[in-house]
C-alpha cells in the first residue's frame, strides 16, 4: 500500500511537471515532493556517508549537539520533520546538511567556536537548507527528476546515489563538493538568524564566526577548505547576517553562550597541531 502510494504521488509530480514545462518552473514543482519522500532520499544518502565517515560517539557531546540542533529545528519554519543530527569525528572546520532532516556537525567545528551562539549560526544555516529543500532542489537541477524518481522507487543507479552522498558529505576531496548557489546560502542565513533569536540564542554569533572567517579567507589553512569552497563570500555574508539581525527587536534574553558549550568543548581532543597554529590558539 505504502509503496503503490508512494508511486501514485510521484506519477502526479511528473505528470504536473511535465504539464507545466522548462526547467525554469522545476524548483518549485519540487516541492511537490512530500517530507516523505524526502525522508526516503536522505535516508539513502546518509547511509552510504555513514559507511565512509567515522562518527563521533561521545554520548554528551553528541546528546548536546542533537539538542542545540532539535532547539533550532524546533522554532524552524520546517518543525514537524524529524531531524537526525550527528557528530563527525574530524578536525575539519564544517557541517553539512541531507535532505529530509539529517544533519552532520564536525567536531572540528565545535572546537574552533568561541561560544554557543557560534556553534549554532553555522548549525542554524544548515538547518536553513533543510528547510529551504535547497540539497533536494539541487539534485533536481543538476541530475534530473528521472534520477530522483528512479531512486524512491528503488530502481536508481547505486553508483550515482554513492556520487551525491559524497558531493554532500565532502568525501573525496573538495572539488566535487555540492554548491547550493548564492540565493539559497543567502536564504540559509536568513532562516538561520531567525532560527537562532526565537531559539533564544543571540544571532551575532553567526557575524562573529563568519568574521573570524573573512580573516583566514585570503589564506585558508587546513581545515578549512571544504567549508571555504562551498560557502566563498564570507564578507557578504557577515554584511547580510549584521544587517539582518539589525532588524529584530532587542531581546535581553539572548544567550550567546552556555556553561554546557564550554564544557563539551573541553572534553573534544585538541586540534592537531597544523589546524591549532592558524586557528589563534598559540603556538
Ligand atoms: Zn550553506
Amino acid at each position: 500500500m505504502l509503496a503503490s502510494g508512494r508511486k501514485g504521488s510521484l506519477i502526479l509530480l511528473v505528470a504536473v511537471m511535465v504539464s507545466q514545462g522548462g526547467c525554469g518552473k522545476t524548483l518549485q514543482n519540487f516541492n511537490l515532493v512530500s517530507d516523505g519522500q524526502e525522508q526516503a532520499m536522505g535516508q539513502q544518502f546518509s547511509k552510504e556517508i555513514e559507511q565512509e565517515l567515522k562518527l563521533y560517539d561521545d554520548p554528551e557531546v553528541v546528546r548536546y549537539i542533537d539538542d542545540l540542533g532539535q532547539r533550532l529545528a524546533a522554532v524552524s519554519k520546517r518543525p514537524n520533520l524529524t531531524y537526525q543530527i550527528k557528530v563527525v569525528d574530524t578536525d575539519d572546520v564544517n557541517a553539512f546538511a541531507v535532505p529530509g532532516g539529517y544533519l552532520y556537525v564536525n567536531r572540528g567545528l565545535i572546537s574552533h567556536a568561541e561560544n554557543e551562539s557560534e556553534l549554532a549560526g553555522v548549525m542554524g544555516h544548515e538547518v536553513g537548507h533543510i528547510v529551504g529543500r535547497h540539497g533536494s532542489k539541487q539534485i533536481s537541477k543538476q541530475y534530473g527528476l528521472q534520477f530522483i524518481t528512479a531512486m524512491l522507487l528503488g530502481g536508481g543507479d547505486p553508483g550515482m546515489t554513492r556520487q551525491i552522498a559524497a558531493q554532500f558529505a565532502g568525501i573525496g576531496g573538495t572539488l566535487g563538493l555540492l554548491k547550493y548557489g548564492r540565493e539559497a546560502e543567502r536564504e540559509a542565513d536568513t532562516f538561520a538568524v531567525q532560527e537562532m533569536y526565537d531559539a533564544g540564542i543571540d544571532p551575532v554569533g553567526m557575524a562573529t564566526f563568519f568574521e573570524k572567517l573573512v580573516a583566514l579567507h585570503g589564506a585558508p589553512p587546513s581545515g578549512f577548505q571544504a567549508l571555504f569552497s562551498t560557502h566563498p563570500n564570507p564578507q557578504e555574508r557577515v554584511d547580510n547576517a549584521r544587517r539582518l539581525i539589525s532588524r529584530l527587536e532587542v531581546k535581553d534574553s539572548l544567550k550567546k553562550d552556555s556553561k554546557r558549550f564550554q564544557r563539551i568543548k573541553s572534553r573534544l581532543p585538541a586540534i592537531k597541531r597544523r589546524e591549532a597554529k592558524d586557528a589563534s590558539q598559540g603556538n
